[in-house]
């Protein structure tokens, strides 16, 4: 980097319109006065490898990585970190010394959102996540983490379901998705890591929740879903996803620059941005 030029960072997916991390990483940088430029990257999957090699020779400060490439780029990196590799998946890569390092900021997002912002005790908590995708893996490695008493994570796909319980060790459970309704009963912890919510559809339909439980949607677009919605009418604790992507776009900062993100910055933007789709 010549000194003075501006350092720049993007994030890599395939499509990318409905992309946040532009709005809340140039919301970041600007409140803090890094002269940091964040770009866009629409990188189909068969130009991946080219992209990630182009991230060195132009020398990148860093870069995120969205669907789909959050598994594919694993072998085209130099290391990864520890939650990187026990989740199976990269969504931050950083240069420093000619290598690229990926991590996993999902986790620590997920983790800071949920004991910090929502404020629930994670220790000795029964947890069902559902979904098995990329999202539940980085979710039940956090729980793990926090010290959850069990993790059950229920998904129509068996083996899929097995695999990311085997994350939390012998804490995790897989169930299977007609069991999603008894699942939920006596949980502390209720995690949506599957799609259904976004165009309204209803999850858990039925299922009775109370004062004590903390239930959360990953979903962050549209800002609620009708599980919230049930779940906040019964009397639970019930957030959104935008927490845990304001938090995992602050783990790719804090990696980056080695500065504290301006969380109430980067927040705003998010929320800006969501509320200016909606009204698309
Ligand atoms: P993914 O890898 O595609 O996984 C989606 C999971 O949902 C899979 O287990 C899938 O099952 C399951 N699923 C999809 N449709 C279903 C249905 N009709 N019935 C039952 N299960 C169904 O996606 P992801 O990356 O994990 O993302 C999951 C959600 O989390 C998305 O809404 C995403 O926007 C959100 N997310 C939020 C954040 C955040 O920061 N807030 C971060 C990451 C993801 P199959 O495998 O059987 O298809």
């Amino acid at each position: 980097m010549i000194p003075g030029e501006p350092h720049f960072a993007g994030v890599l997916g395939w499509p990318l319109e409905r992309t946040l991390s532009p709005a809340i990483h140039a919301a970041a940088f600007e409140s803090v006065g890094l002269p940091w430029v964040y770009l866009a990257w629409a990188v189909p999957p068969e130009s991946l490898a080219s992209a990630v090699e182009g991230l060195r020779v132009l020398r990148a400060s860093g870069a995120n990585v969205t669907m789909p490439h959050k598994e594919a780029i694993l072998p085209l990196l130099d290391d990864l970190d520890e939650d990187a590799r026990a989740v199976g998946a990269v969504n931050t890569v950083a240069s420093g010394g000619g290598r690229l390092i990926g991590h996993n900021t999902d986790v620590s997002g997920f983790k800071e959102f949920l004991a910090g912002d929502a404020g629930a005790t994670i220790s000795g908590a029964r947890c069902v996540v559902l979904g098995a995708g990329g999202a539940a893996r980085a979710v039940v490695k956090a729980l793990s983490e926090l010290d959850a008493e069990v993790i059950s994570v229920v998904a129509r796909d068996a083996h899929k379901a097995a695999s990311v319980a085997a994350i939390a060790g012998a804490r995790g459970r897989a169930e299977p998705w007609t069991a999603n309704i008894w699942a939920v009963a006596d949980a502390d912890v209720v995690v949506n890591a599957t799609p259904l919510g976004m165009n309204k559809e209803k999850l858990l339909e039925g299922a009775r929740f109370d004062a004590g439980q903390w239930v959360v949607d990953l979903i962050y677009d549209p800002p609620s879903t009708p599980l919230i919605d049930s779940a906040r009418s019964q009397g639970a604790h019930a957030w959104g996803g935008i927490g845990m992507l304001v938090h995992q776009a602050a783990g790719s900062f804090r990696i980056w620059t080695g500065q504290e993100p301006p969380l109430p910055a980067m927040s705003a933007a998010a929320v800006t941005a969501i509320a200016g789709r909606s009204r698309d």
